[in-house]
């Protein structure tokens, strides 16, 4: 990095031990160096300097009381972080790990996921250090209520639009709109993942894995190859995993793992996914639960250990840094030849170097997994018209959003002399709609 080093070194200096977000930040000013070269008006007009500073980060108290009486306390975060083609969109994830940090990388790659889109949707995303697991309805209930009654000052239909993201599925979306409903006496498509009887809309539950395989299908077929008769890691087993491999085993590949933050699942026959999502999202237990239903598979404690399987194509699902160097190379040097990323920043930097110097098919996450906020995109417009689409119909609209993606990302690489690096191509792709936002709309924030 040369022209933008100066905006990295302030990023570090303003925001201190936020690891994840100089991370996801290096990697976008990398890639778009060269658009910096060729636009002096975005560098004079400050737009570098602008996009990698929130426009307005709110962190708020959430009390709330457990089932034996307890006062509990958690840390409710939203970050507004780029509302330049769109009102700030993005979900909420509920993890013990949510800090600043975690949520500001996730903001700001969601701006250009968002402008990938295509759709007109700005950056956001939100959270809280509260842990869903083990918690009970009535627990997580009172918690999204109280998490609302703050948050709801912040939000509006126009304004901020957040979703489902980790631990925030249809129950929580669910308490949050019926707390956001009371609150404001007005029934709205303020949030996204709603439930179908009441704004949501079909194919948004399947819409991240879907949209992953229908991104990778594409990437896949330019090279002569495709999801048919391929073997499949699927790294993690929340909604992304699950409707990833769905998708994978129509396509005519065979998913021969899943994991949790505990363990993974190997099943050479192909993950029963039926046994899978009655234990995810029926009795909401741990993937371990799975040796009981085919006691002819098996279950490994250390859910990193997912990588050494020998497999065609990976597709991190789970989380955050959570494929390295070491498994980028093993993957590599077992054959698998397409890497797609489900998950938001799951390989860390040098995994990444590791698939792009062995030529590995590699869909990065803004890109490959834009197909859960593009398909939310489609709720909102859904919601503005009072009316609600078929399943085909949205299918198809996320498919050809999907293959559009790929053909932005990938005709970006060629046109900046980076052919194939799809992480240049998406991170350039999404940035040049928003710079171009952002100057004509002047000096505002
Ligand atoms: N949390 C998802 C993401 O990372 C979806 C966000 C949304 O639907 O607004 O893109």
């Amino acid at each position: 990095m040369k022209i933008l080093e100066s905006v990295m070194n302030q990023v570090i200096k303003r925001n201190p031990n936020e690891p994840e977000f100089h991370q996801a930040v290096k990697e976008v000013l990398e890639s778009i160096e060269p658009v910096a070269e060729r636009n002096p008006q975005w560098l004079e007009a400050g737009i570098f300097d602008r996009i990698v500073e929130p426009e307005r980060q709110v962190f708020f108290r959430v009390s709330w009381v457990d089932d034996c009486g307890k006062i509990q306390v958690n840390r409710g975060y939203r970050i507004q972080f780029n509302s330049a083609i769109g009102p700030y969109k993005g979900g909420i994830r509920l993890h013990p790990s949510v800090n600043a940090s975690i949520l500001k990388f996730l903001g700001f790659e969601q701006i250009f996921k968002n402008s990938l889109t295509g759709l007109p949707i700005g950056g956001g995303k939100g959270g809280s250090d509260f842990d869903p697991k083990g918690k009970s309805d009535g627990e997580v209930m009172r918690f999204c209520q109280s998490f609302m009654t703050e948050l709801q000052r912040h939000i509006g239909e126009n304004t901020d639009i957040p979703a489902g993201d980790i631990g925030t599925g249809a129950r929580e979306i669910g308490y949050m709109y019926g707390q956001y409903k009371r609150l404001r006496n007005d029934f709205t498509g303020v949030l996204t993942g709603k439930g179908l009887t009441w704004g949501g809309s079909l194919v948004r539950t399947e819409a991240t894995g879907y949209g992953l395989c229908y991104f990778m299908a594409e990437a896949l077929k330019t090279k002569g190859k495709s999801f048919n008769g391929a073997t499949v890691i699927v790294s993690g087993s929340g909604n992304v995993a699950i409707y990833a491999t769905e998708k994978v085993h129509q396509l005519g590949g065979k998913v021969v793992a899943l994991s949790d933050s505990e363990g993974y699942i190997y099943d050479p026959d192909g993950i029963k996914l039926e046994t899978i999502k009655r234990i995810k999202e029926v009795d909401r237990k741990r993937i371990s639960e799975y040796i009981k239903y085919h006691p002819n598979t098996k279950y490994t404690k250390n859910s990193s250990g997912i990588w050494t399987i020998k497999c065609d194509i990976a597709l991190p699902c789970a989380t955050q840094n959570e494929l390295d160097e070491n498994s980028a190379k093993t993957l590599v040097s077992n054959g698998c030849y397409a890497v797609g990323e489900g998950a938001n920043m799951p390989s860390t930097p040098k995994a990444i170097d590791i698939f792009l110097k062995n030529k590995i098919i590699f869909g990065p996450a803004k890109a490959a997994n834009a197909g859960g906020v593009a398909t939310s995109a489609l709720e909102m417009a859904q919601n503005s018209m009072r009316y609600s689409w078929t399943f085909e119909e949205v299918d198809s609209k996320l498919k050809d959003i999907m293959i559009n993606i790929y053909k932005s990302a990938s005709a970006a690489a060629i046109e900046y002399d980076h052919e194939n690096n799809l992480v240049v191509g998406a991170n350039i792709a999404g940035f040049l709609k928003v710079a171009d936002a952002m100057y004509a709309q002047g000096v505002t924030s």
